[in-house]
């Protein structure tokens, strides 16, 4: 299957034009429907596999929609967990680039650990949709009203952290919650129980 048939959006297939993405891979074309059609999704896969555009792409293409409306919505709407510093510093770097080539009125945000409460606020005071953020990071990006959890329609975790407990308790229940894992099957087990809907497990 191509990207055409994946039904992305023309602005996101000549942004990964631009980057030398011609074809989807197996990840990407297996896990990219479920998550436009607001699944939940368990994807196992390894690193290299291009699991970093499998939840990307469909996620910025949910956000298109809301882009032309003048009402600014709540912030964060899509609230990105990823195990470590360098693959937050990624994750972010990556995404920007979409948005950039993309021309769209989207933006997205990164929040570390080290960071000071006022830096975090004032980075969230610009209502981002997209926070790419760690474990590490959830007690201060929920300690008195940092951010919004009503805002966040869709969750993304690479795998299980106890931090992640008190996220899934505040999240709304509509919320889309993906597991983009490489992680054992207990913990998937565990994640399952904590916030996950009925989701489509896809090994690849
Ligand atoms: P990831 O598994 O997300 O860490 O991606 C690994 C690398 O594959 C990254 O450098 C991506 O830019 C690249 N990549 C992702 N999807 C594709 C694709 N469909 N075709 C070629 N390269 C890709």
């Amino acid at each position: 299957k191509s990207f055409e048939e994946l039904r992305l959006d023309p602005r996101l297939i000549r942004a990964l034009t631009k980057k030398g993405i011609e074809k989807p891979t197996p990840i990407q074309q297996t896990a990219i429907p479920f998550i436009l059609e607001g699944k939940d999704v368990v994807a196992k896969a390894k690193t290299g596999s291009g699991k970093t555009l499998a939840y990307l792409l469909p996620l910025l293409q949910k956000l298109f929609s809301d882009c032309g409306s003048k009402k600014k919505k709540p912030a964060p709407s899509a609230f990105i967990l990823v195990p470590s510093r360098e693959l937050c510093q990624q994750v972010y770097a990556e995404v920007s680039s979409l948005i950039e080539l993309c021309r769209v009125q989207i933006k997205a945000v990164q929040l570390t650990s080290s960071m000071p409460l006022s830096d975090m606020r004032n980075a969230l005071a610009g209502l981002p949709e997209i926070l790419v953020t760690t474990p590490a990071c959830i007690p201060k990006c929920f300690a008195d009203g940092v951010l919004d959890p009503a805002a966040i329609n869709l969750l993304l975790s690479y795998g299980y952290e106890d931090n992640l407990r008190s996220v899934a308790s505040i999240v709304p229940r509509r919320c889309q919650c993906l597991l983009m894992s490489a992680t054992t099957s207990s913990d998937v087990e565990k994640l399952k129980k904590l916030f996950l809907h009925n989701p489509v497990v896809l090994t690849l």
